[in-house]
């Protein structure tokens, strides 16, 4: 069956766009976490040497998340 066989082919190709697209947007997002600062001490909010913890606070002055959208 050729066309079986095209259709899977199709198939999967569009599996593996939607998971690099995937990908690339889960690593974009990652990346915008990792670069943004704190209003509070200007350190990086997510960033503690070389590790990237997503937590609510930062990491270190310990201000949370929302503090900045009450302004
Ligand atoms: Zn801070």
């Amino acid at each position: 069956m050729p066309l079986m066989m095209l259709a899977m082919k199709m198939f999967n190709g569009h599996l593996a766009a939607v998971f690099v697209g995937w990908f690339v947007v889960m690593f974009a997002i990652a990346f915008y976490a990792a670069i943004a600062r704190c209003p509070s001490c200007g350190n990086y909010f997510h960033l503690q040497g070389m590790t990237l913890l997503f937590l609510r606070k930062c990491l270190h002055c310990q201000l949370h998340v929302s503090a900045d959208k009450r302004l």
